[in-house]
């Protein structure tokens, strides 16, 4: 658990580089943000929650991919929040969802999983630091990435990351465009001192701005057929994934 910023921690999982972001908040409450992912691993950090005197108030899920939508009951019953669009996209792919927790990480206590409720403001709702949403439909809908305007800190849910590709939503009916209107969206928040990709490794700010680039790059090329030279195209899924996204482009 490294603490990034003053009452900020992220974990990292061994299983694809998952991050899951601690914030603390008064009295011992925290904010859990995409508590990830096996079994083996909420219940060290549920360990490592109490040994600080720690214990979730409220927690969110950044976008309605199964390996951020887990829980433990070992955290408590705080409200798990969302934003309506992904809370609406959890429920209607629920038995999917349920499938990869299955193959991916067995055991969870699927009575707790995906129970995420609407968010309706801008801001969660909890005593803590200011964290306020910015809700896009880059790489899926109602992808909400929390900024915590104090620390500076951006959690950015599946984008901005080193190790991975922009992942396209590749159900949207125009992918590219919906990706680059959630990356201009994070790219112009004042601020960002910090950044936490869902997979990969906490960035300072000249990272995030060469990640903002690295990702614009990538989508420049890719969309326009050209050769793409991104290191992050090492992984075989990825490369993968990365043919499925030439076979999407626009043919402008
Ligand atoms: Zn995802």
């Amino acid at each position: 658990m490294d603490e990034i910023a003053a009452g900020v921690f992220v974990a990292t999982a061994d299983l694809y580089t998952t991050t899951t972001t601690v914030v603390a908040g008064d009295d011992g409450g925290c904010l859990l943000v995409d508590p990830a992912v096996t079994v083996a691993e909420l219940a060290a950090l549920a360990g490592w929650l109490s040994e600080r005197g720690l214990r979730p108030v409220a927690g969110w899920s950044t976008h309605p991919h199964w390996d951020h939508l887990l829980w433990s009951a070992a955290f408590g019953s705080a409200p798990r929040y969302a934003t309506p669009r992904a809370v609406a996209v959890a429920a209607r792919e629920l038995s999917g969802l349920v499938s990869g927790v299955r193959e991916e990480a067995p055991g969870h206590d699927l009575t707790l999983f995906a129970r995420v409720e609407p968010l309706l403001g801008r801001e969660i709702d909890w005593a803590g630091p200011r964290a306020v949403v910015y809700a896009h439909d880059a790489h899926a809908p109602g992808h909400g990435a929390v900024l915590l305007p104090e620390a500076g800190v951006l959690i950015a849910g599946d984008m901005l990351s080193d190790i991975e590709i922009p992942l396209l939503d590749l159900a949207a009916p125009d992918p590219f465009d919906g990706y680059r209107r959630g990356l201009e969206l994070l790219a112009s928040l004042p601020g960002v001192r910090r950044v936490v990709p869902g997979h990969g490794h906490v960035g300072d700010q000249a990272e995030f701005r060469r990640r903002v680039a690295a990702d614009r790059a990538y989508l420049d090329a890719t969309e326009a057929g050209a050769d793409v030279a991104d290191e992050r195209l090492s992984a075989d899924w990825l490369r993968a994934e990365h043919a499925r996204h030439l076979q999407r482009r626009p043919r402008r």
